[in-house]
């Protein structure tokens, strides 16, 4: 786990040797901190938890990006804040509990389980907590409540599992218009005024002209598998994981059939 880092005022990202995983801490009032997907293996939670201890910050709350097993992690160690997600996410997890806790234990075993997973469904358009101003811009791309976090005083957009620099665009496929979910959640992203840096939960952080890049590239990716044309996404090279490969390959069919 790399340190925690201030990309803007008030604003701390760290990032994971483990698919370059981000967690993002926004600093409140009174030593309270709003922390985003924290992740994500169990020595990860615990650098986390000891940097921000020693920075004398304490989680107020806590919001998940969505339901997936790298994005709804938490250690005792972090206290007892109320843990927020997307009332679709929330549901998911419930329903998908079981295949999330084997995926967890299969990539980054040994934490406590009965912490994974534990988010109260949050209706409305941004995170009650002491601190300043976190909108909510929910959908269903990637996952069913995918939640993107914008901070509009320092100009941070949290995007979840979207706008990536190292991962093509991944539809959820169970869902039954993943593509129109995820062209939703394009969108929407695009439309945020006044984004100045974007942190994506898997890659590196970006400025403005590159968050309107790697949009552009989710488009051309989407364009060219919705018509079923052969394309190369400069993300997905020789040293892509495996499992992203796959989900390429397996993108293609799903759009074939
Ligand atoms: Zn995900």
């Amino acid at each position: 786990m790399g340190r925690l880092t201030e990309i803007a005022p008030g604003v701390l990202v760290a990032t994971s040797t483990y698919a370059m995983t981000t967690s993002t801490v926004v600093v409140g009032s009174s030593g309270g901190c709003l922390l985003v997907d924290p992740a994500v293996t169990v020595a990860d939670l615990a650098a986390l938890a000891g940097e921000l201890a020693d920075r004398g910050l304490r989680p107020a709350a806590a919001w998940s990006t969505h339901p997936h097993w790298d994005h709804v992690l938490w250690s005792a160690a972090l206290g007892g804040a109320p843990r927020y997600a997307a009332p679709a996410a929330v549901t998911l997890l419930a329903t998908e509990r079981g295949a999330m806790l084997e995926q967890l234990g299969q990539s980054a075993p040994g934490h406590d389980l009965e912490l994974v997973g534990r988010m109260q469904a949050l209706e409305g358009t941004a995170i009650p907590w002491d601190g300043p101003d976190a909108r909510l811009i929910v959908h269903d791309g990637h996952a069913p409540g995918h939640g993107a976090v914008f901070l509009p005083d320092s100009g941070v957009l949290l995007a979840g599992d979207m706008c990536s620099d190292i991962e093509i665009p991944l539809l959820d496929t169970e869902e039954k218009d993943p593509l129109g979910d995820y062209r939703t959640g394009v969108e929407r992203l695009a439309s945020v005024p006044g984004v100045r840096q974007v942190v994506p939960g898997h890659g590196h952080i970006g400025d403005s002209g590159e968050l309107r890049r790697r949009l552009g590239l989710d488009t051309a990716y989407l364009d060219a598998m919705s018509a079923g044309r052969p394309y190369q996404d400069p993300r997905l090279t020789a040293d892509s994981p495996e499992w992203m490969r796959d989900m390429h390959e397996s993108q293609v069919r799903y759009f074939q059939a």
